[in-house]
């Protein structure tokens, strides 16, 4: 049994008051299910994301163990929290300290892109939960600035975000030098063979405790797909941009440099745009996303690392201007938006490389994106290349000219083909609708009338 209401957790009454001054009302569903777990000693693995409440799932459990029990008399860190990118490193501080408002226990954070020597100075002076991106506390700890000897509880969080940078050896190192005799929480959006060893590999009979499948994307999204040849896509992002439907956008970009491209590319179109990614130092990231939350910068383009550190809310629009490699990487996306209880809508910019993507997608969310065609630049053979894989849309890209005779044979097969499609497409919308939905996308037979459009709450009763 969970509970189902905070006073229900046996949480030091100093945390309930902070959570009471959070606002929070009762745990989610991955606190419910941990915090006694973790209060009781044991180690965990949690299957969970970004936007759960993962963060408060550990820290306050954290909180009151490190509280509770009364410290060594040394200055060594008795928690660490190791987290893959600066932005989670710092929110998480930023939680810690926010759900330890009223405890005696100080928090340092170790990253990188900032100088060391003030963090150097913060672990002299005593810190009881170190919160740290892997590659400085590395650093730090080859240089012998900082000792994990005393780590009582430790946790991995988004611990497949931090094998897909490239950490886990750095993150193996780090945890060899903490205490065989520790607390282990492990966190990660996904379970992978090779993440599944790792926590085998950490972890001691653990309470496992499995919420949001991965793939799941709330209702409150509109998931929209506009069809569109490569080189319209920034004439189309610009036109909807100005077109006063998007009060705030989060862009996203498979590559840093087409971020940095398109960012000021939207600038010199007279829209206020940033770009946050892995190569901007971390005031840039920090001072970009401050003036995306005050609303002082209307789109922010970014790349999927940064992705989950982004917690804004407000943002009414994510737009998907390349689709990602990995369909994981679009739930994490456009679960920027919608947060905080709004509604949001999705949008995603689809070439004809990318309906094979975008199958993938639809595959793992089982939610089908609804075609968008009434905008200038839709490409009706990208979107019968949905519908039939072998069209061959590219052919548009191509410039026009006398063509050779095996070009000629290709085309008018593609012709065909996309006139079967467009058959087949107008029969679809015909008949009557399936009893059972169908699994895979069905192309939307009319334009939908959401285009651009906020998803609207629908009215109570
Ligand atoms: P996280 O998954 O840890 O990134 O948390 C997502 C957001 O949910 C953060 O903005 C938290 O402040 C918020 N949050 C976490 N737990 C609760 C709760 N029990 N009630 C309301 N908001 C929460």
């Amino acid at each position: 049994m969970h509970s189902s209401s905070f006073s229900d957790l046996a949480l030091h009454p100093s945390i309930h008051r902070a959570l009471a001054r959070q606002g929070y009302q009762r745990p989610t569903p991955i606190q419910q299910a941990a915090i006694p777990e973790v209060l009781a000693g044991k180690d965990l693995l949690a299957t969970a994301q970004t936007g759960t409440g993962k963060t408060a799932a550990f820290s306050l459990p954290m909180l009151h163990r490190l509280n509770e029990e009364p410290a060594s008399g040394n200055t060594l860190p008795r928690a660490l929290i190791l987290t893959p990118t600066r932005e989670l490193a710092l929110q998480i501080d930023e939680s810690l300290r926010n759900y330890g408002h009223h405890l005696p226990l100080r928090t340092a954070v170790v990253v990188g892109g900032v100088p060391a020597p003030p963090q150097i100075r913060k672990l002299r002076q005593g810190a009881d939960i170190v919160v740290a991106t892997p590659g400085r506390l590395l650093d730090l700890l080859n240089q012998r600035h900082v000792r994990l000897g005393g780590v009582e509880m430790l946790v991995l969080d988004e611990a497949d975000r931090m094998l897909d940078m490239g950490f886990i050896r750095d993150v193996r190192k780090i945890v060899s030098a903490t205490p065989r005799q520790r607390q282990t929480l492990f966190f990660s959006a996904t379970l992978s063979r090779e993440i599944a060893q790792l926590a085998a590999d950490m972890l001691n009979q653990p309470a496992k405790v499995e919420i949001t499948p991965s793939a799941s994307v709330s209702d409150d999204i509109a998931q929209q797909v506009l069809f569109v040849e490569q080189n319209n896509k920034r004439a189309l992002l610009t036109k909807m941009l100005k077109s006063g439907d998007i009060p705030r956008a989060l862009v996203f970009t498979r590559t840093k440099h087409r971020a940095n491209r398109i960012s000021r590319q939207l600038a010199s179109n007279g829209i206020s745009a940033d770009a946050i990614h892995s190569n901007k130092s971390q005031n840039a990231r920090q001072s970009a996303l401050a003036a995306f939350d005050r609303g002082q910068v209307k789109v922010l383009v970014a790349t999927d690392i940064v992705a989950r550190g982004i917690d804004v809310e407000g943002i009414s629009h994510v737009i998907n201007y390349e689709l990602p490699n990995d369909p994981e990487s679009y739930v994490h996306r456009i679960g920027r938006t919608a947060r905080a209880g709004a509604m949001g809508t999705a949008l995603s910019f689809c070439n004809a490389e990318e309906v094979a993507l975008l199958k993938g997608i639809e595959k793992l969310t089982q939610s089908p994106l609804t075609a968008v065609e009434d905008h200038p630049f839709h490409s009706s053979a990208i979107a019968a290349q949905r519908q039939n894989p072998s069209a061959p849309a590219q052919r548009q890209n191509q410039p026009r000219g006398p063509r050779r005779q095996g070009q000629q044979k290709n085309t008018t097969r593609g012709q065909r083909q996309t006139a079967t499609a467009q058959r087949q497409e107008r029969k679809v919308a015909r008949s009557p609708r399936p009893a059972q939905p169908a699994t895979t996308a069905p192309p939307a037979p009319a334009p939908a009338p959401l285009a651009f459009g906020r998803k609207r709450r629908p009215a109570a009763n």
